[in-house]
């Protein structure tokens, strides 16, 4: 009986422990463009999911100009002014996409 309880209560530890890791790790990949890879390595494996989003590398496109990063749907880079074109940004066709569906 009470190791059918100790049972229940690790899992119940687990599943909240799964929870926060995910959100966590969510929080942590969502500035980097990262969200999903976050919240799956952050339910995974927790803390050490959370070291490996922030070792990933940024996915959002970047302006060739100043290296900033370039939201989705803008026409200018925000940090130096310079308009966006395919020479101007790194990965420009996911950028153009990620545009196409802002605008949609
Ligand atoms: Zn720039």
């Amino acid at each position: 009986m009470s190791d059918d309880l100790d049972m229940t209560q690790f899992f119940i530890d687990l599943f909240i422990g799964m929870i926060i890791g995910g959100l966590v790790g969510a929080l942590i990949g969502r500035c980097r463009g990262r969200l999903v890879d976050g919240l799956g390595w952050g339910i995974i494996l927790g803390p050490i999911g959370w070291l490996i989003v922030a070792l990933l590398s940024d996915k959002r496109p970047k302006c060739s100009l100043c290296g900033g990063v370039i939201n989705p749907g803008v026409s200018r880079c925000c940090h130096c002014g310079g308009e966006i074109t395919p020479g101007t940004i790194q990965d420009y066709e996911r950028w153009k996409k990620s545009k196409g569906s802002v605008e949609s």
